[in-house]
């Protein structure tokens, strides 16, 4: 399997190549030259498969560089029980007849994103082993995004990681597990600023491109081909679950930000898992909900981007939204170009022309909005109506869920965090504290590991050159 850009650039690319990368050169993002198809006596075979067994049917199709014994290994130590706490890995949890939950944040931070960066970290040693080089990962997080790269990294060869966060922002809960990391190859760089000061340092260290090369700084976010493969494998594993022959349907909600979540289910669609519809649930932050009632895609100021109880969904623009809106255009370059790069880039919007918004129906894809208000109330009702304690991203999902269901097709609702993430709200929701796994009692007592950084480019760049050895 070859990748391409989705704008324009057709210069094909192996899976390796792109795995340690971000952007294409021509600004866009990669995508298979076209999608595998699944036939229905391949189905029929995956349906027995364990967790891990299937994501190596899956990955397989797309990843023709990397041996199959090697790749069957880099699989199996990912996907286990140890990690993921079940046998089933991503176990359906029925709420009522006809609505799930898809557990997702059973791995070491309690968010989905665990399901694609356990793999990742397993691929990038491996990547980075067979090529004898190093990488330096550099991001910036307010919560989630970095603590799943970190435990996906940690004592991983090769790999460090220099993680910004806003200082004495996050939840205590949140530092604690960012901040108890012994690992010598993890640094937690506390700014004393906000989240934006974090990501411009990130932004400027990047744009150093003397420094980017000589220190090779890369980063892990969620527009990385190999983290969205990787999330392809749970909307099949979800089917399964939900089905009992591949003549069923099912639908899922997602709640969304980024779009890298639900953009996975678009392309287990491409692929030809009967899934009905995809639905994107949005907090206030409704950039996606937007666009799919209006056919505008318009991106948010900061100042226009709210604070939620649902923070690992504040986003002002969507990331791998690029990535749909190429399949959606029947794979135009030139067209997906002109929207992101001329419009949004220059003006901050896009409009699709009638004919072009027409085709999102062909798509399966729906959106609903929730906001405060409906999340506590979702919390409460789930909680009393179903025993089931869900976290705030959830409920998003949940609520909108709930406004797509269909008669005679099963609705599986990604659960994209646990509550204990999320106290706060749960307190509010319930008046009570959210129950916490036992392995995760008591980190806040444990001793951290973090160096206070002032908001300076310059002063993360002499950290990392500190820290990293002969470079
Ligand atoms: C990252 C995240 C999301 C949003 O996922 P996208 O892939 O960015 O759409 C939703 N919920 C939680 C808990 C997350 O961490």
């Amino acid at each position: 399997m070859k990748y391409i850009s989705t704008r324009g650039d057709r210069t094909e690319r192996g899976f390796s190549e792109i795995l340690l990368e971000g952007l294409a050169p021509d600004g866009g993002l990669y995508l298979p030259v076209a999608y595998p198809r699944i036939d229905d006596a391949t189905l029929t075979r995956w349906r027995g498969l364990r967790y891990a067994d299937l994501a190596f049917e899956i990955l397989s199709l797309y990843i023709d560089d990397i041996p199959a014994d090697d790749l069957r290994r880099l699989v199996d130590k990912t996907y286990t029980r140890e990690v993921f706490g079940t046998e089933a890995i991503t176990p359906l949890k029925p709420l009522q007849p006809g609505l799930c939950l898809e557990a997702l944040s059973n791995g070491p931070t309690l968010a989905f994103k665990d399901m694609a960066m356990q793999l990742l970290g397993n691929l990038f040693e491996y990547e980075l082993g067979r090529r004898g080089e190093e990488l330096n990962i550099l991001g910036a997080t307010s919560g989630d995004t970095g603590s799943a790269a970190e435990y996906a990294m940690r004592g991983k060869q090769g790999v460090r990681v220099f993680m910004l966060s806003p200082h004495g922002r996050m939840s205590p809960f949140q530092q604690a597990q960012m901040f108890s990391l012994q690992d010598p190859n993890i640094h937690n760089l506390a700014v004393q600023g906000v989240f934006d000061d974090c990501q411009d340092i990130v932004k400027a260290v990047s744009n150093d491109l003397a420094f980017k090369r000589r220190y090779k700084i890369g980063t892990v976010n969620s527009i990385n081909w190999a983290r969205l493969l990787a999330q392809v494998v749970y909307y099949f594993a979800g089917y399964f679950q939900a089905t009992k022959s591949n003549a069923e349907q099912v639908s899922f909600t997602v709640p969304s930000g980024n779009f890298g979540n639900i953009c996975a289910g678009h392309v287990a669609r491409m692929m030809g898992l009967p899934i009905r519809q995809l639905v994107a649930a949005t907090n206030e932050n409704d950039v996606l909900d937007e666009f799919f009632r209006t056919g505008t895609y318009r991106v948010r100021k900061s100042a226009e981007t709210f604070e939620t109880s649902s923070p690992s969904m504040d986003i002002s623009k969507a990331s791998n939204f690029e990535r749909f809106i190429y399949d959606l255009l029947g794979r135009d370059g030139e067209r997906t170009r002109q929207l992101f790069k001329d419009e949004v880039e220059q003006r901050g919007a896009f409009t699709l022309t009638a004919d072009e918004f027409a085709r999102v129906q062909g798509f399966g894809f729906a959106s609903g909005k929730s906001t405060h208000a409906d999340r506590l109330q979702t919390i409460r009702q789930t909680w009393e109506q179903h025993g089931v304690m869900i976290d705030t991203h959830t409920a998003d999902g949940v609520k909108v869920a709930r406004e797509h269901m269909q008669p005679g097709t099963t609705m599986i609702v990604l659960e994209t965090a646990l509550p204990v993430k999320f106290a706060q709200t749960i307190q509010e929701a319930l008046g009570r504290e959210p129950e916490r796994p036992a392995a995760l009692v008591g980190i806040e007592d444990l001793p951290k590991r973090f160096e206070v950084m002032p908001v300076s480019a310059q002063a993360v760049k002499d950290y990392i050159a500190e820290h990293c050895a002969g470079a």
